[in-house]
C-alpha cells in the first residue's frame, strides 16, 4: 500500500514558510480576547509613544532616515470620532478587534491601514501571549475620568 502524501499540503506549507531571518525577527501580537492582531517587525515596546495618550506609534511610511516598519494589522476599520486634545480636535480612524470589537489602535487617515504616515496602537490593547493579559491592561482605569 503506497503511502498517501497529500502534496497540495506539502508545497503550501513550503510556500508560506518565511526566510529564517525574517521569521526571526517577527513578533506576533493578540487581543486581549485570544484574536490575532498584528505582526510586525519589532517589538512593540521598542517603538516611541504618543505623550497625549502613550499609544505606540508605528511609522507606516518613509522619511527621511527613518524606515517605515513591515508590519500587517488584522483589524476592522470603524467611523472615525473626534477627540478633543489641548483645546484642538483630532479625528481618529479606529480599528477593532474583529472577534471582541475592543478598540486596537487607530490612525488619522480613513481606512486601509497604512494609508497614513502612522498607525497608532492603544496601550495595554495587545499581548505578545496568547490568552493573557497584557501588562497595564487594567492600569490605565485612574485618568479616564
Ligand atoms: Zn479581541
Amino acid at each position: 500500500m503506497p503511502k498517501v502524501v497529500s502534496r497540495s499540503a506539502v508545497s503550501s506549507s513550503t510556500d508560506a514558510q518565511p526566510t529564517a531571518s525574517s521569521a526571526a525577527a517577527l513578533r506576533v501580537y493578540y487581543c486581549i480576547c485570544g484574536e490575532f492582531i498584528l505582526v510586525i517587525d519589532t517589538n512593540l515596546s521598542a517603538l516611541p509613544r504618543r505623550q497625549s495618550d502613550k499609544s505606540t506609534i508605528i511609522r507606516c511610511r518613509d522619511s527621511g532616515s527613518a524606515a517605515a516598519r513591515v508590519f500587517k494589522l488584522n483589524a476592522t476599520p470603524v467611523d472615525p470620532v473626534l477627540i478633543e486634545r489641548n483645546g484642538g480636535h483630532e479625528r481618529q480612524y479606529r480599528f477593532l478587534c474583529p472577534r471582541c470589537t475592543l478598540p486596537i489602535g487607530y490612525q488619522s487617515t480613513p481606512p486601509p491601514s497604512k494609508s497614513g504616515p502612522f498607525l497608532y496602537i492603544l496601550p495595554g490593547a495587545l499581548t505578545q501571549m496568547q490568552g493573557q493579559l497584557p501588562q497595564g491592561a487594567l492600569d490605565d482605569d485612574d485618568d479616564e475620568s
